[in-house]
């Protein structure tokens, strides 16, 4: 989104909010439980009135002490609204559902990350980051033909010094009150062996300011003693990218990583993932795109990850990520926020930008790219390896 009016970009939502005496929640599940805690705890004052899921399984039960109601329960209603729940990359259907049944979007229903960005900033003046991406590596042991960070392409692998971790994770920390998700990410974060420091270093200092701190694995590198230990005394969750099917050579030493991870973790803080197809970004020939459709192609995209690097909030992950990889030239300013000129009266602005807006509305590498999940046609299986 283009910027229009910076620092006022949400003034007629915050409008519809504020009108709200209770909500739904659109998914009785992980970002559910998470956004009904925030509320709770946080930025209180709107009553959760239950949840809502489209899993027929879920219809009756009781999920964190609410109902769970089927959509076809629940009907517009005057100051009643729906907070959808669930990322945004995955909401193109839920915003179709309830457009089709008399909802209106961020009149009467919200995504989630704007719902509580714009009440935090509006009502609290305080700056809520639904997700963050921290990068402590480019290394990674797999060479995956469509991986997102584009390491096939990468020359030459680093490891970012802790002390300039630290003090990114310092300089965020100055700026924003609360993050949904802080997400320590890679390259393979177990290759970085001040993994350990790491998550001490935010934990000690910042573990009040974040609701969940997580890794992300590919499964195949055994943690070493310093990992498990620090495993033990933390509350890190981790995924781990199930990669079995494409790695099967490699199936035994993935499964004796997964039961060390369980346990010195324990089972609940490990989120197992498997998807069936994933996306490749690049290279794809795109077609020639005018300003206002390269803004059209970034709003439709709703790439949900932002990336936090040497003082700067970089509008896409993915731009940023083929600028490190040399597949492009250093990332246009434009397309950063510099926390380091950052003020008290930048929250709104920070807020907006994090959500989408920025001077341009697109970022450069638009224009090469494929897209994330929904409008990408460019589907593989996941973890295939360069030249297998
Ligand atoms: S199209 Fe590509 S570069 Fe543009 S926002 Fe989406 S993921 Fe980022």
């Amino acid at each position: 989104m283009k910027w229009i009016n910076k620092g006022h970009e949400y003034d007629a939502v915050f409008e519809n909010i504020k009108k709200l005496e209770g909500i739904y929640l659109f998914g009785a599940g992980h970002d559910g439980a998470m956004v009904k805690d925030i509320l709770d705890n946080r930025y209180k004052g709107i009553k959760v009135l239950g949840f809502i899921d489209n899993d027929i399984n879920k219809k009756g039960m009781l999920y964190k002490g609410l109902h769970v109601y089927s959509f076809e329960e629940i009907k517009p209603k005057a100051n009643i609204g729906i907070v959808i729940s669930f990322a945004s990359e995955f909401t193109c259907a839920i915003d179709a559902q309830l457009h089709k049944n008399g909802w209106i979007k961020e009149v009467n229903f919200f995504h989630y990350e704007m719902f509580l960005s714009v009440l935090a900033a509006y009502e609290y003046h305080q700056l809520f980051i639904p997700s963050i991406s921290i990068l402590p590596t480019t290394k990674c042991n797999l060479r995956c033909e469509a991986c997102l960070n584009f390491t096939t392409y990468i020359k030459h692998f680093t490891d970012r010094p802790i002390e300039r971790l630290k003090q990114d994770i310092d300089l965020f920390f100055q700026k924003v009150d609360y993050v949904g998700l802080l997400l320590i990410s890679g390259g393979e974060p177990f290759l970085y062996e001040e993994l350990p420091s790491l998550i001490q270093y935010v934990e000690e200092h910042y573990t009040d300011k974040i609701y969940s701190l997580e890794t992300v694995t590919n499964g195949t590198v055994r943690p070493d003693e310093k990992v498990l230990k620090m495993l033990q005394k933390s509350r890190l969750k981790i995924t781990v990218d199930d990669y079995r099917d494409a790695l099967p050579e490699q199936s035994e030493s993935i499964e004796c990583n997964l039961n060390l991870l369980c346990k010195y973790a324990g089972r609940d803080r490990i989120i197992f993932r498997k998807y069936d197809e994933w996306i490749d970004l690049y290279p794809f020939p795109q077609k020639q795109l005018q300003d206002s459709e390269l803004v059209e192609k970034y709003d439709s995209c709703h790439v949900p990850w932002q990336e936090f690097r040497d003082g700067k909030l970089f509008s896409c992950n993915y731009a940023a990520f083929a600028s490190v990889a040399e597949i492009t030239g250093e990332v246009d300013p434009s397309e950063t926020y510099d926390f380091t000129a950052a003020t008290k009266g930048s929250l709104k602005e920070i807020m907006e930008f994090r959500l989408g807006y920025s001077e341009k509305g697109y970022v450069e590498f638009c224009r090469q790219c494929a897209g994330y999940l929904e409008i990408n046609e460019h589907k593989v299986r996941p973890a295939i390896q360069k030249g297998s």
